[in-house]
């Protein structure tokens, strides 16, 4: 269990990592780390991720009011308090505009199709969530149905949101996501774009169970384009199913979907 000052520390680490790489640029993105079940530590807003120190952190209550730090608190701290509201075992969250994930965001394109077997068994697919104005209950309207499935969320004209059991994880998730939409950028290029089939997914699904760090039951969609901001049946399936998370529930479920 690590310090209050090491989980300052980790995410300055994080920040700087995001706006080495690309992933925000100027003062987007913002990062944030549950301390205990009343308080969260998250990045000030109006800072560049490649600047931050220690001392700039925020500390908010489940409410999102400050109760320690000088600077203001990100003003997206509606949907990281939303995340740690649905997912108890959430305890980091990372948001950022990675630009390739973020266009294909902004064409209205989820990132579902099977092409990676390791994107497969780490995140399932990446969802696209409705356009909703940040800050407003209009974008914790779009995510919530996703939540409680999905670790990585594309958000339509926005950016991309990941979440894990730590800070380190989130982060990586969010690598994954613009890795694999540069992935699917490059398949798409050269037109002959081969995705895994019903059964090798079914299989990858199977073995997400024995993988550290993909506890989401994360289902694919279905071959008709589900998943791509519609009201998919996936969409609708996560919605029912926000509070009951029980794991063998969710590969029976998925697994006869792929029937
Ligand atoms: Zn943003």
């Amino acid at each position: 269990m690590s310090s209050e000052r090491q989980y300052r520390k980790q995410i300055v680490h994080y920040g700087h990592m995001l706006h080495e790489r690309g992933l925000v640029a100027a003062t987007d993105g913002n990062l944030s780390v549950r301390l205990d079940s009343g308080r969260i530590l998250v990045t000030p807003t109006a800072m560049s991720k490649g600047m931050m120190r220690p001392s700039d952190m925020v500390i908010v209550d489940m409410e999102g009011h400050r109760i320690a730090g000088r600077r203001n608190v990100s003003s997206e701290i509606g949907m990281h308090l939303l995340i740690y509201r649905l997912r108890p075992d959430v305890n980091g969250i990372v948001h950022a505009h990675p630009p390739t994930a973020t266009g294909f965001a902004a064409c209205g394109k989820a990132l579902t199709q099977p092409l990676v077997c390791e994107v497969v068994i780490g995140l399932g697919c990446i969802p696209l969530a409705q356009y909703g104005t940040p800050g407003t209950p209009e974008l914790a309207d779009a995510l919530e149905p996703l939540v409680p499935q999905y670790d990585a969320i594309l958000m339509k004209n926005h950016g991309v949101v990941t979440y894990g059991a730590d800070l380190a994880c989130a982060y990586m998730k969010m690598e994954t996501v613009e890795h694999f939409a540069k992935i699917t950028l490059v398949s798409h290029l050269l037109g002959q774009e081969q995705p895994l089939n019903d059964q090798e997914v079914e299989k990858l699904i199977v073995a997400r169970s024995k993988y550290e760090g993909a506890k989401s039951a994360a289902p694919m969609p279905l071959a008709n384009g589900a998943g791509n901001g519609e009201r998919s049946r996936d969409v609708q399936a996560a919605r029912e199913s926000s509070s009951q998370r029980a794991t063998s529930s969710h590969s029976q479920r998925t697994s006869s979907r792929h029937r």
